[in-house]
């Protein structure tokens, strides 16, 4: 029989966040889900605080956190270039103060902690795809370097706080997700043009779109990360979480464009700095080590997702 558990789950609110904690719900897990709403609504999670399963916080991870836990899911941080870069230093402190303070709370409850990492500690990789091995190319003080050095300062905390405390971390290296409850405004290419498609306003491509990105559902990425908690100590990561079908940034606009029946033009803009040219994961450890593998394809889930965007526009028309 199942053994209900009590899940921290930080930034459970966000895009991510939010479809966590109703798989953990789902799941009869009770949550608590903490949350500053820098970079998400309340409305994300609104339906869920009438379950008396789940419990919402609003609190800062820099600050320290006090509660009674069975498993933490670490997920408060930006995720959205445009986020992350509009307060930079606050980025850095959510990622190693932050991330201080939940392996500090993990070590006296305990208890497992996944980190939520990322594809950018790879920087502008020389090597595709990424395996975990690859070191990285990262640029220490560019604009994305708040995040990207964060990021793998973080992977370090919970590599050391291993050692030195044996707390059982998780580390999964996400590449870039997309589904439903992503923020309409938040920046992200599938968000941006989506939005852009279904009001008939430009889709803006930075540079000339031929940089490549891997695009996971989320409901395939959320299996994943729950499929990594449930794996013994032995199993820290980092594991690469992402769907390997690579597609440039133009073809992703231009299937945008197809499955919107839109009539948008395409707008070519600059491309920001040390924006990474190739990114597609190596999964090899994933199927091995979870048996996981991502089931849905781009185009079904761009379906799913402009399905939600389009009722997002109507609801507030
Ligand atoms: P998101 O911005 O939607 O969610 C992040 C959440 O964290 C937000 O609700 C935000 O308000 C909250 N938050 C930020 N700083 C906080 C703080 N100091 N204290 C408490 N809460 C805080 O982003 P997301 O896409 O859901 O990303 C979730 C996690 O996954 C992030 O750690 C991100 O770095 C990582 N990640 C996501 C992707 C992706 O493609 N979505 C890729 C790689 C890594
Ligand atoms: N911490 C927390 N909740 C806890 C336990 C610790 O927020 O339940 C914070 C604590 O404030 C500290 C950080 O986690 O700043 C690191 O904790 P640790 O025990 O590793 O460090 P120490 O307290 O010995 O400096
Ligand atoms: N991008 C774009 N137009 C947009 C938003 C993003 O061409 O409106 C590009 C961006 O320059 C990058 C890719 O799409 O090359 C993915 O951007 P995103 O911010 O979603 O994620 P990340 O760069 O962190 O992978």
């Amino acid at each position: 029989m199942h053994q209900r558990k009590r899940v921290l789950v930080t930034g459970g609110s966000g895009f991510l966040g939010s479809h966590l904690c109703r798989r953990l719900l789902a799941e009869n897990n009770d949550v608590i889900c903490v949350d500053n709403f820098f970079s998400s609504a309340r409305e994300n999670v609104l339906d869920l605080t009438v379950n008396p399963h789940f419990e919402l916080i609003r609190h800062d991870i820099t600050q320290p956190l006090y509660v009674e836990a069975d498993a933490i899911y670490n997920l408060a941080c930006p995720a959205s270039p445009i986020h992350y870069q509009y307060d930079p230093v606050q980025t850095i402190k959510t990622c190693v103060i932050g991330s201080t303070n939940m392996l500090g709370l993990a070590k006296r409850l305990k208890c497992k902690i996944f980190q939520a990492s990322t594809s950018e500690v790879y920087g502008d990789p020389e090597q595709n795809p990424q395996q975990e091995s690859y070191w990285g190319h990262v640029n220490p003080n560019g604009i994305r370097s708040c995040y990207d050095e964060g990021k793998r300062c973080a992977e370090s905390l919970f590599f050391s706080y291993r050692r030195e405390n044996r707390v059982s971390i998780k580390i999964g290296r996400i590449f870039n997700t997309y589904g439903p409850n992503m923020h309409p405004k938040d920046g992200r290419v599938v968000s941006n043009f989506i939005m852009q498609a279904l009001q008939n306003e430009p889709i803006t491509i930075y540079g000339d779109g031929s940089q490549t990105r891997s695009f996971c559902y989320v409901d395939d990425l959320i299996d994943c990360m729950v499929r990594f908690m449930d794996t013994d100590d032995n199993v820290t990561g980092p594991i690469n979480m992402g769907n390997p079908s690579e597609f440039t940034i133009l073809e992703l606009a231009k299937k945008v464009l197809a499955l919107t029946n839109s009539t948008s033009t395409i707008n070519f803009l600059p491309l920001p700095g040390d924006d990474p040219k190739q990114r597609r994961p190596d999964i090899t450890l994933a199927k091995q080590l979870l048996q996981w593998t991502p089931k849905v394809s781009l185009d079904e889930g761009l379906v799913k997702t402009i399905e939600y965007f389009s009722r997002l526009i109507n609801s507030t028309v």
